[in-house]
């Protein structure tokens, strides 16, 4: 054993990289809106509930969009509800997740057709890191979908994945109050 090996075994020291260490923190106290839109967030109350208990991952839901780094879109996104969604989004401090819940916030689900009313995907107004598809999906879809987004934060390098999601995040961005009024009028016209 090298004299640097001694010094680090006696005083517990481990080597890592900066990225490694912050990443597993993040990773490991990752705090969801708490907020539902619809049926599938009955689903998203059971998984936080005694049965599956989303705390043994450090997952729990903050009251607060401002305390919050993932949203969990789960279920129906109304034209109304969507210009709240992206006010909710903006709140959120970086780095930021979005996780789409179920059919609905997926692509529009049992609406997809006849919905005048719904969003075809809560990804038309903010960036979606995993969908989790199903309608509802159970509690252990959700998680599954939950242990993506912290594999996410792990591949992570600080300061240059966020940048680039930002980048795109701009790139996509599409006014929701021009998605509403275009819907509207092509209600009144039919
Ligand atoms: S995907 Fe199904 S369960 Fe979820 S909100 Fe839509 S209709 Fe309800």
């Amino acid at each position: 054993m090298g004299l640097l090996d001694a010094n680090i075994s006696k005083h517990n020291v481990l080597v890592t990289s900066v990225d490694n260490v912050l990443n597993w923190a993040r990773l490991s106290s990752l705090w969801p809106m708490g907020f539902g839109l619809a049926c599938c967030a009955i689903e998203m109350m059971a998984t936080n509930a005694s049965n599956y208990d989303l705390e043994r991952f450090g997952i729990f839901p903050r009251s607060s969009p401002r305390q919050s780094d993932l949203m969990i879109v789960a279920g129906t996104v109304t034209m109304k509800m969507a210009e709240r969604v992206v006010r909710l989004y903006e709140q959120m401090p970086e780095p930021r997740y979005v996780l789409s819940m179920g059919s609905c916030s997926n692509c529009g689900g049992p609406y997809w057709k006849h919905g005048y009313h719904v969003l075809k995907g809560v990804d038309r107004i903010i960036p979606v890191d995993v969908y989790v598809p199903g309608c509802p999906p159970r509690p252990e879809s959700l998680i599954g979908g939950l242990l993506k987004i912290q594999e996410l934060v792990r591949m992570e390098q600080i300061g240059i994945s966020r940048a680039e999601a930002l980048k795109k995040l701009q790139e996509k961005s599409i006014d929701p109050g021009q998605l509403i009024q275009d819907a509207r009028q092509g209600v009144e016209a039919s």
